[in-house]
């Protein structure tokens, strides 16, 4: 159970959420424009902020940039337009994650259950650096730099384990390639391919292929994500 804020001013797409949400036992609070979303961060606790882009007051980015001013609580962003340059720009931006509308309420749940587990996983303090990270089957020992699947131990190269690592520490999350590239290859620029040879090598040492994903995969123009199978 959490405490949700819902900014949203399409009074249909609102209850609908509301009602989902409370049926989930969640705590709502919702608010139609970006102003008062404002106004409700700076006075209420909430474990995740769902964030309508079309809002009648300020533009999606400029909202999301004044939240992240004032709070660290995570934000999932729900546009209705699927413009790839404008999501990637705000999941850089601080944004934890995105819906594309209409999404499903499991789709909603399934976003919200990754993006709590990872602010619950980062708020344990600053000896989550020893700690194994878990996804599903897989357990990731990042000081040790061991991985296994199923109990079964993976032989991963270095970049392939920074790359599970990586992504196993953000689960549920899509990883833009761009952020990928910074922080695994620490490249501020660099070719997709050397993302894609790293990502076929480790998927089939997972089992996995591109076409019949489990716990990799790969939004196309977006970036990748690990999550556990469905
Ligand atoms: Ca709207």
């Amino acid at each position: 159970m959490a405490s949700v804020l819902v900014v949203e001013d399409d009074q249909f797409v609102r209850s609908a959420l509301i009602r989902h949400l409370t049926d989930a036992s969640h705590t709502v609070r919702s608010v139609g424009t970006a102003l008062e979303a404002l106004r409700e961060v700076a006075h209420f606790r909430f474990d995740v902020v769902i964030l309508d882009l079309g809002l009648p007051d300020l533009d999606g980015a400029e909202a999301l940039k004044m939240l992240r001013g004032i709070t660290d609580v995570p934000v999932i962003i729900a546009t209705a337009r699927d413009d790839e340059t404008e999501i990637v720009r705000l999941l850089n931006d601080g944004a934890d994650d995105y819906l594309t509308k209409p999404f499903s309420v499991e789709h909603l749940s399934a976003r919200m259950a990754a993006v709590l587990r990872r602010a619950g996983a980062g708020g344990g303090g600053e000896a989550a650096v020893s700690s194994v990270l878990r996804v599903g089957g897989l357990a990731i020992d990042p000081l040790r730099r061991q991985a296994s699947l199923d109990g079964a131990t993976l032989d991963l190269t270095r970049r392939e384990f920074d790359l599970l690592a990586f992504l196993a520490g953000r689960p549920g999350v899509v990883v833009p390639r761009k952020e990928l590239l910074a922080e695994v290859w620490q490249q501020s620029y660099g070719d997709d391919q050397t993302i894609d040879v790293h990502l076929s090598w480790l998927r089939r040492k997972l089992g996995e292929t591109a076409a019949k994903p489990r716990y990799l995969h790969t939004l196309r123009g977006v970036g990748v994500k690990l999550e556990p199978p469905r």
